[in-house]
Formats: C-alpha cells, structure tokens, sequence
C-alpha cells in the first residue's frame, strides 16, 4: 500500500500495487502544472486508488484527460486519461516515500529543455513508450 498527499495535508490518498510504469516525463504540459523541468510518476490499478482525506480539485489539461490537484496548496497528485480508465498516474513526489518508486524510463524526452541533463542510464522515449527510443547524443 502506498500513501501520499499534497504539501498542506489537505488530500490524502491510498493507492494498492502493483506500482506499474515509473516514469520521468519531460513533457511540457507537466512542466508547466508543476512549475518544474520534469515530474516523476507511477501507475496503479483505477480501483485500487482512492483518497481518504478531502477531495481534490480538478482540471482537464485536453480532452478526455482529468488532472487532479490540492485546491489549496496546489500540489498536482493524480492524472487520468479515458483512453486508458482502467489506471491511474499518481505523482511520484506526492508519496509520503518517494524513494520507494524510483523512475524506471524517461518519457517524452525530445521535449525536456536544453539545460536539464539526464544523468542515469534508464531508458529514454522520444514521446510515449510506443514512439521509439532517443537516440543518445
Ligand atoms: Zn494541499
Ligand atoms: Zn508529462
């Protein structure tokens, strides 16, 4: 069992395992909702998430894509896309533990700016999984 929340302890969740795709995404739309380079993320099962303290406020980042934040204090926690229902992408550093589910790839790494360095040797997409690997410069 997981748990986190926001930064102001407002919202607090409960996410079961298992933990699939721990990622670093690089893309823009995660930069700007964070005001950070890159976020890191975890998926777990739709129905083994759920929150146990508040609700969250939520914000549809493009269609069909649901965002959800603390309404007070900003953090972003969750992103669910109705493409994929069946999960949940949960914000690594919002786990009370975010050493227990280190990134294991790089997403959306064409786009990550020039100055932040990549510095291990996980995987890096160019886009999504499906889009093909970086080629290393
Ligand atoms: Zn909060
Ligand atoms: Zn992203």
């Amino acid at each position: 069992m997981y748990t986190g929340g926001c930064f102001c302890g407002a919202v607090r969740y409960e996410a079961g395992g298992p933990a699939l795709h721990c990622t670093w995404c690089h893309c823009s739309m995660c930069r700007r909702l964070c005001g950070a380079p890159g976020v890191a993320w975890f998926s777990v099962p739709l129905a083994q998430f759920r929150y146990v303290r508040g609700q969250p406020a939520v914000f549809h980042s493009s269609p069909g894509v649901r965002r959800e934040l603390c309404g007070l204090c900003g953090t972003q926690l969750s992103f669910a896309d109705e493409r994929t229902p069946w999960e949940m992408d949960v914000t690594t550093c919002s786990l009370d533990d975010p050493e227990a589910l280190p990134p294991q790839d790089h997403t959306f790494a064409d786009y990550r700016l020039h100055w932040e360095h990549i510095g291990d040797e996980l995987p890096r997409y160019r886009r999504t999984r499906g889009d093909g690997l970086l080629e290393r410069a």
